[in-house]
């Protein structure tokens, strides 16, 4: 039986990962039956507009799709549409799994999984610029808006995903001492959710800042971390950082009617097209995506050649010391799977 889903290869490197991660997910024997849409610039390109309507209702029929990075212009321009997907389809969760597989880097044993508020926040879009005398743009306002609903249920998702993965503790992160209303909320929701996980999950609580710092000290301490919007972005990155980069970091977004899965990093314009991206972390997103559908032993078969690959090294990317190409690496993995 094959499964539908949407697939978006994006923008920059997305294309080439994309190929890469095909092929892996071929050679799995993954059962996707993949309906091809575009997105962001590639969009603009063919369709004359970044989130086209076929692109929607594709994700809509499907309710599952793997998407490549998109590109979003810098201040002015069309609104993310990453943001815009997040809304469109209200993915609530944003998961981030991030575990040293790499030996002798400047951590062993980090396992951090981020659950990041994907919808809400400095994220909803609610802001306009202030008009003082002549001058249009004298002052600007972004709204953080947080809701009782929003922060339950990212929440409570994040305990729920503790319990059932044989997670041991939540930290939720927030700026409550200066955000008193917002973050003061969604706190005050955290601590009542984690009352009904007493027992099963610990529960503490880090300030965002002081939460970076020991991220960076000692990240080994933590285990699940739950948090809004804007913090969950900026500290995804930094823990994608202590566990060999963002080539390695996948990503899941969840809701109620669909689910989208892509890699945390962006559209690298640095390294596009020149075809030696590391594509590991959409394969790792591929592997959450299969786990999502009920496939997990595919997706750990998947996860062993790659980490494997990786801890031997010899056919590593370039962000990774190597010097394979993209296809290159992704053929190493398809050889270590039928090996
Ligand atoms: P980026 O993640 O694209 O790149 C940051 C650095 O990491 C670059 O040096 C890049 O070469 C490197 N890098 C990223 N992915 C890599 C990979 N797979 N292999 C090897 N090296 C890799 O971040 P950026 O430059 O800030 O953003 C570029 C564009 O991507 C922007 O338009 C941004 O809006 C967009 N973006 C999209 C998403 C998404 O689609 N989910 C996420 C983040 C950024």
């Amino acid at each position: 039986m094959t499964i539908p889903c949407t697939l978006i290869p994006g923008d920059g490197i997305g294309p080439d990962i994309t190929e890469a991660t095909l092929r892996i997910l071929d050679a799995a024997g993954a059962p996707f039956a993949w309906d091809r849409q575009a997105a962001g610039m590639a969009a603009v390109q063919s369709h004359g507009n970044p989130m086209p309507d076929a692109t929607l209702e594709s994700i809509r029929q499907t309710r599952l799709a793997l998407k490549g990075p998109l590109e979003t212009p810098v201040g002015e321009g069309f609104r993310s549409v990453n943001v815009a997907l997040r809304k469109s389809f209200d993915l609530y969760a944003n998961v981030r799994p991030a575990r040293v597989i790499i030996p002798g880097g400047r951590f062993e044993k980090v396992d951090i999984v981020l659950v990041r508020e994907n919808t809400e926040g400095l994220y909803a879009g609610l802001e306009h610029y202030i008009k003082i005398g002549e001058d249009e743009k004298a002052a600007a306002e972004s709204i953080a808006l947080i809701t009782r609903l929003g922060s339950e249920r990212v929440i409570r998702y994040a305990f729920e995903y503790a319990v059932k993965h044989g997670r041991r503790k939540i930290t939720l992160v927030h700026k409550a001492n200066i955000l008193k209303y917002s973050q003061g909320l969604f706190r005050s929701i955290g601590q009542d959710v984690s009352k009904e996980y007493e027992g099963r999950i610990a529960y503490d609580e880090r300030i965002v800042d002081a939460c970076a710092m020991q991220l960076v000290i000692k990240p080994e301490q933590f285990d699940v971390l739950v948090t809004t919007n804007l913090f969950g972005d900026i500290l995804s990155d930094l823990v994608s950082g202590l566990v060999g980069g963002l080539g390695l970091a996948p990503g899941a977004n969840i809701g109620r009617h669909a689910a989208i899965f892509e890699a945390v990093h962006g559209t690298a314009p640095d390294i596009a097209g020149q075809g030696i991206a590391n594509p590991t972390a959409l394969t790792f997103a591929a592997c959450l995506m299969l786990e999502h559908v009920g496939e997990a032993e595919r997706a750990a078969r998947i996860r062993r050649a790659v980490e494997a690959e990786l801890r031997e090294g010899k056919s590593l990317t370039r962000d990774l010391g190597g010097t394979a190409g993209t296809m290159q690496y992704a053929d190493a993995v398809v050889a270590r799977m039928n090996g």
